[in-house]
């Protein structure tokens, strides 16, 4: 080989030592936030956890009924307040979405989820005449944000935003990492997920879907399935992790608004894929409680895909999914 030929090899190799040593390294951050754990890797020369920490405590200060400083336990206390856009957003998404679901997601959930034991206040001993009086405070219908206030038909009516907080909450440490440049990132709190670009190993973000097994420590976790997203939102709700038993049966922490009652049907969980994880994480709750056949013809209309795992009256675990969601797998 001719020394010019030689030179030019070395100087290509230097070249793309040096590029390769100047790539942004991936961080991690973990944590807690609204009862659960997040997990955010992304690629960037700056360390933004203090960014990730602020952005999650604000949308914890919007949306946490358990948080008593919040604008939420401000409108389910009856305070006079003025909501703030993170709230708005919320709001605006949760009444479209209950609106398309036929009530089957509503926010006006609340005082249901309370009295079954699954909310921010305790448990009540339910029986169906109180099912029935709590029936009239629950209703997306019922309450209004006009001028940054929420008014409401019934004082006693209060929100609940657990099954889209966490996916809006995705959403803001992405739309965050987005503004400081990031464009490698994969953001998860609570198994909803915002993923883009690629990760440490240049290839798509691989999420998990859980297998469904009985376990509310959540220490099993085998796979069912895997799916590789970029630039995509994905959200499970389930009903095997949150669920208490009573009087032999299984209660699910879902709760049909319009009859009051825990769903019952076979399906154990859904997953949906949507542009954002608001949505997402709220059709993936509202489909929980309309059932595969409704979800899957819904999911036709508004563009969005899903996959389901269901129990076979033999006892076994069958999966089902919508045409677009096959790309995912590959
Ligand atoms: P997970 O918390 O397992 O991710 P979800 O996103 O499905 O599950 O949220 C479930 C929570 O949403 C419940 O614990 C309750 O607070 C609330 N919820 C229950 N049923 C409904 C419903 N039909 N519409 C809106 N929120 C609901
Ligand atoms: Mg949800």
């Amino acid at each position: 080989m001719k020394s010019w030929k030689v030179l030019f090899l070395l100087f290509l190799i230097v070249a793309s030592v040096l590029i390769i040593k100047n790539e942004p390294p991936y961080h991690t951050d973990r944590g807690f936030i609204f009862g659960t754990y997040y997990n955010i890797c992304y690629k960037s020369k700056n360390n933004l956890q203090q960014k990730i920490d602020s952005t999650l405590k604000s949308v914890d200060n919007s949306l946490s009924p358990f948080n008593k400083h919040s604008v939420i336990t401000a409108i389910n206390e009856n305070r006079d307040t003025l909501v703030n856009a993170q709230f708005t957003d919320v709001f605006n998404l949760a009444q479209i979405i209950a609106e398309t679901t036929d009530g089957a997601f509503d926010i006006t959930v609340a005082p249901l989820v309370n009295a079954w034991g699954f909310g921010f206040k305790q448990g009540i001993t339910i029986d169906s005449i109180t099912v029935d009086s709590l029936l009239q405070y629950v209703g997306y219908k019922s309450i209004r944000l006009t001028d940054n206030k929420v008014t409401k038909q019934n004082p006693q009516t209060m929100l609940d935003c657990s099954a889209i907080a966490k996916g809006y909450g995705c959403d803001c440490v992405a739309r965050m990492l987005e503004y400081y440049g990031v464009k490698d990132y994969m953001v998860e709190i609570g198994g909803e997920v915002v993923a883009k670009g690629k990760n440490d190993k240049s290839k798509q973000w691989s999420i998990g879907i859980s297998r469904p097994t009985d376990d509310k420590s959540g220490a099993i976790n085998e796979l069912q399935e895997i799916l590789h997203i970029s630039g995509k939102s994905v959200a499970t709700s389930g009903n095997y992790r949150n669920y208490r038993y009573e009087d032999g049966r299984k209660l699910s922490h879902t709760i049909d608004p319009r009859t009051g009652y825990p769903v019952t049907h076979t399906l154990l969980s859904a997953t949906v894929i949507a542009n954002d994880c608001a949505t997402a994480d709220a059709y993936a709750t509202a489909f929980m409680v309309m059932g595969i056949d409704k979800a899957v013809e819904l999911c036709k209309k508004k563009e969005i895909d899903a996959y389901f795992i269901y129990s076979t009256p033999e006892g076994t675990i069958n999966t089902r999914e919508t045409d677009g969601m096959k790309k995912y797998h590959q």
